[in-house]
This record gives structure tokens, sequence and C-alpha cells, in this order.
């Protein structure tokens, strides 16, 4: 495994060996860091600074899960951008908007490896062969962290060749991607017509139970994916928001090509 990053490195020096261990607004104190709720108008959460003790207030309007994720976020921001004023915004905190900058992204990773470090995660990702939603869930439930979250953390863990992707009436608002899954596969901006999950989230239709085969080329519009299969499963995340699972199950789509020639000629 490779080296603890700085959140695993203070779950450890704390003694942490169980997800339930894992008490925020304990880091916090031991970090020098209050944390008060309040609510906030404008942004999601802040920290404020000085020497080594600071405040992080978190709008006490976001659901219990929000909180935490903020909270943890704000604790990144003190650990690696310590001085600099930073105001995170409901829609920047955990968004995969690709819009997101630096800082925002690193608190985002900060946050992600102190709710669900590696070595505490990894057993359990690994107790649960197969990637549904409701693996997602008893995860989600074990860490009290968000289904969109959890579901980030198992598939770029390289737990399952998947990708998660999130879409509202508006195309494609973020996706993550197993590192197992090659770049080419890049999801379509908007939801094919074909796809379960334009049913969930435009035809009043309910939540997939279990993960469904179809046709690759209704996540993907590379010219030969009309040749595979996935499987997907939608859930309905938001009034105007689904999140859907796409697993990549042949082996085939899972071959990195050739860099230089771009082409296989062994197909
Ligand atoms: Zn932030």
């Amino acid at each position: 495994m490779t080296a603890p990053t700085a959140a695993e490195h203070i779950l450890q020096e704390l003694g942490i060996t169980e997800p339930g261990e894992i008490d925020l607004e304990a880091i916090a104190w031991h970090m020098g860091v209050s944390v008060r709720y309040r609510p906030l108008d404008g942004c999601e959460a802040r920290i404020i600074g000085n020497g080594s003790r600071a405040i992080a207030t978190i709008n006490e309007r976001g659901s219990w899960k929000r909180q935490r994720f903020s909270l943890a976020h704000e604790l990144g921001h003190w650990k690696h951008h310590r001085g600099r004023i930073l105001v995170c915004r409901a829609d920047e905190i955990g968004q995969r908007n690709g819009h997101a900058v630096a800082t925002e992204r690193a608190a985002d990773g900060f946050a992600a490896d102190l709710l669900m470090p590696r070595y505490l995660f990894e057993p359990v990702a690994r107790a649960h062969p197969k990637l549904t939603f409701q693996t997602v869930c008893e995860i989600a439930r074990i860490f009290r962290t968000s289904r969109p979250a959890t579901a980030i953390r198992l598939v770029e863990g390289r737990h399952f060749p998947a990708l998660v992707i999130c879409h509202g009436p508006n195309g494609r608002k973020w996706f993550a991607r197993s590192p197992d899954v090659p770049d080419r596969w890049f999801p379509r901006e908007d939801l094919d017509p074909e796809s379960f999950a334009i049913g969930v989230l435009f035809g009043g239709k309910p939540d997939d139970a279990m993960p469904r085969k179809i046709d690759a080329d209704a996540w993907f519009e590379r010219p030969e994916a009309g040749r595979y299969e996935v499987r997907e499963q939608t859930i309905r995340s938001g009034d105007n928001e689904i999140l859907t699972l796409v697993l990549i199950e042949d082996e085939a789509m899972l071959e990195e090509w050739g860099r230089s020639s771009g082409v296989r000629s062994n197909r």
C-alpha cells in the first residue's frame, strides 16, 4: 500500500481503527480548529485562522452528511492552505464539475481521505464483491458519507472497473472513472434515449433495483461502442438529479490501446 496521505496520517496518529471512530469534531480539536454551526448565505462553509488556531463555520442548513463533508473539506484547507482566504460554495464542495480550482480539489481529496481512509475503506470494499447502489448505500452507512462521495471513492479506488455519472436536466454534471477504465471511454454529455437513466430522470420511473445490460453506445459515443455491452444502474439523487453506475465487464473495453498507433489490429 502506498504511503498514508496527510489525512490518513492524522487518523493513524489518533489511533483510529474503525470507521465509527472518525469523530470529526475531535479531529478538528486535535488540529486546533473550533467548529460552529450557523446559517450561512452564499457559502457552505469557511475557515478563519490565526497562528495555530482556527474557527470553522459550517452552514447548519445543510444535511448532516453535507455538514460532515464540509467540515472535512475545511480541515483540508486548514492543513494545506493556511493563511489564505477561501470561501467554499455549496456547488463547489465535493462537486466534480471540472471547473473546480486546485485548492478546492485538494480540500475535497483531503475530505475523502479523512472520511474514507484507504486503510479502513479497502477492507470494507473488498467484502463487497459487486458494485451496485446497494453496495454503495451499505458502505455509505458504515462511513456516514453521501452516496455520490462513496460511489466516487469505490470507482476511483480501483475497486471496480466502472464510472459513476451524475446528470441533471441540462446534461452531465460530473463523472468519475476507475483508473482501470481507459480514457477513451468518456461518457456522453446528454442522456441517450435508449438509456434506462432517461426514464428515471424524466419519465417518473423508479430507481433501478439492479444493474441491467445495455449497449455501450447508450453511454459512449465512440464508433466501436456499439460492439460492446455494459451494465447500467440509475437512482434518483435529488429532485432534478440522477446518479448512474456504468459497469464495464468486457475485457476488450478495458484493454489500453497503444498510444503510438491509436488502433489495435488484433480485433
Ligand atoms: Zn473549499
